[in-house]
């Protein structure tokens, strides 16, 4: 079995998408579960459209997501003899003929063809041309195209997603492989490269099956072997419309400014068009190399849902140890006015602790930061939801604070088992449940109505701001 060579081939036209990223995973997981390369070609004949700042993104955007190539970036681009060679090879070998039509030509009989409601389809006028006229044509600086001779019969192939797909080659035109300022087409182009690069398997989206019979033509024209093709279903929104930017960001970028973690977009694309079966779904970046299969690759397109990332964001921050999020957690600490770096490292230890509570209620970076307020802050604020929720019945609850207190400042060792053993006497003396006395000492201690265990809480922030939080809602309350 030769070594499995896969390629991403995008165009630096604008940022790395969603969508490319997932076909560049896709290609890099392959690859790395069968022991083959990787590899990334930067498809910039389009000198128009191309910019080195959509490269630069491109190549970011992997960078960030860990889906490093194994040999030096290809450059299209610098390809361009090769492929104007190529071009001249099926020119010669009679598997390509010259063509003098103009656009102007083409266009009309294209409006012609559409007024009588056929499909229109180049009628080979110039395979037809004498040889001597063709000749004189070139020798008198005619500008011509080179089109491609399709054959008779049909083409297909066993697409490793689809299976078989053929095409009748009656519906493919004498496509142009060299336009008349010399540059090649597209599909010329990435045929030529990828023999080059002796690429095994093409796995693209979708929406390039239109392509593949033509570029199996040039193949077996240029005599070359033919890769495998496995063409991955296109992302939809929730809508069932094709992703767009109508949907929400779809800039890898944008997600890694949102602090979204490279690990959490990589799971969460993976399972855009693949499904590791037995309900798996969580899986760290080496589980889902040794898991992958280009046998489980989905026909059918895939939904982008960016609830579903964000959640899988959270199971990825649950997964990190506190020292490994801690360099995360931090400068969006700082940023938000709550610490300085001295003093959280001043207090290293219980900063941790509380990380380690914080990220498993958290999905973003972001939610950790907020949680994070009432432990770092000296003043909090309530929220209005979880007062009113928490503290209807405003006197009874301020007395009822009034006998945490008395409970707390009562207890011994401010750790979990003592504390929890006092709040449970106090409830049960008072004929409550656990949930009646704990919610509203949550809303005094973190103004907020979710928050970790009510006992790490005070453990967290201590006896005398503990106390000095219930003082204060007490008065609040009063107020
Ligand atoms: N450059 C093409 C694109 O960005 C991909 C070509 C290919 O994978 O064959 O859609």
């Amino acid at each position: 079995m030769p070594v499995p060579r896969l390629r991403f081939a995008p165009s630096p036209t604008g940022y790395l998408h969603v969508g490319g990223a997932r076909t560049a995973l896709f290609n890099w997981l392959y690859a790395r579960h069968y022991g083959g390369q990787f590899l990334l070609r930067i498809e910039d004949t389009d000198k128009a459209r191309s910019t080195d700042e959509s490269t630069r993104a491109i190549f970011e955007g992997l960078v960030w997501l860990g889906l490093t190539w194994d040999e030096e970036v290809v450059y299209q681009g610098a390809n361009l003899p090769r492929h104007q060679a190529d071009a001249r090879r099926l020119l010669d070998a009679g598997a390509a003929y010259r063509c003098f039509c103009t656009r102007e030509e083409l266009d009309q009989r294209r409006a012609e063809a559409e007024a009588r409601k056929e499909p229109f389809k180049y009628d080979r006028r110039c395979d037809a041309l004498p040889r001597d006229e063709v000749q004189r044509r070139v020798s008198a600086g005619t500008p011509f195209t080179i089109r491609f001779r399709v054959p008779e019969g049909s083409t297909g192939w066993d697409d490793l997603v689809h299976d078989t797909i053929s095409f009748p080659n009656k519906d493919i035109e004498d496509f142009v492989i060299l336009r008349s300022d010399g540059t090649p087409i597209y599909n010329l182009a990435v045929v030529s490269d990828d023999i080059a690069m002796r690429i095994t398997i093409v796995m693209r989206g979708d929406d390039h099956i239109s392509n593949t019979p033509k570029q199996i033509l040039l193949y077996r024209a240029l005599g070359a072997e033919l890769p495998a093709f496995a063409h991955l279903p296109m992302i939809h929104g929730l809508d069932g419309k094709k992703l767009s930017k109508r949907h929400g960001a779809t800039a890898v970028g944008d997600y890694q400014h949102m602090g979204i973690l490279p690990q959490a977009m990589l799971n969460f694309l993976a399972l855009l068009g693949w499904s590791p079966g037995n309900d798996i779904e969580v899986m760290t970046v080496p589980r889902m190399v040794e898991l992958f299969s280009a046998d489980a690759l989905l026909k059918k397109a895939s939904v982008f849902d960016p609830a579903k990332l964000e959640w899988m964001n959270g199971q990825h921050l649950s997964l990190l140890t506190s020292a490994e999020l801690e360099p995360r957690v931090t400068p969006a600490i700082v940023k938000a006015g709550l610490a300085t770096e001295h003093e959280l490292a001043g207090r290293r230890e219980w900063y941790l602790m509380l990380l380690d509570q914080l990220k498993v209620r958290s999905r973003t970076i972001d939610d950790i930061v907020r949680q994070a307020g009432p432990y770092l802050r000296d003043e909090i604020a309530y929220d209005p939801a979880a007062e009113a929720k928490q503290w209807k019945d405003r006197p009874a609850t301020a007395e009822l604070l009034r006998a945490t207190r008395d409970a707390l400042a009562a207890v011994g060792p401010w750790e979990p088992a003592p504390l929890e053993e006092s709040l449970r006497a106090l409830a049960e003396a008072r004929g409550l449940g656990g949930g009646k006395l704990f919610q509203p000492l949550r809303v005094a201690l973190t103004g907020l109505a979710v928050s970790p265990g009510i006992f790490d809480v005070l453990v967290l922030l201590g006896r005398e701001r503990s106390l000095a939080r219930v003082d204060a809602a007490i008065r609040h309350l009063a107020s």
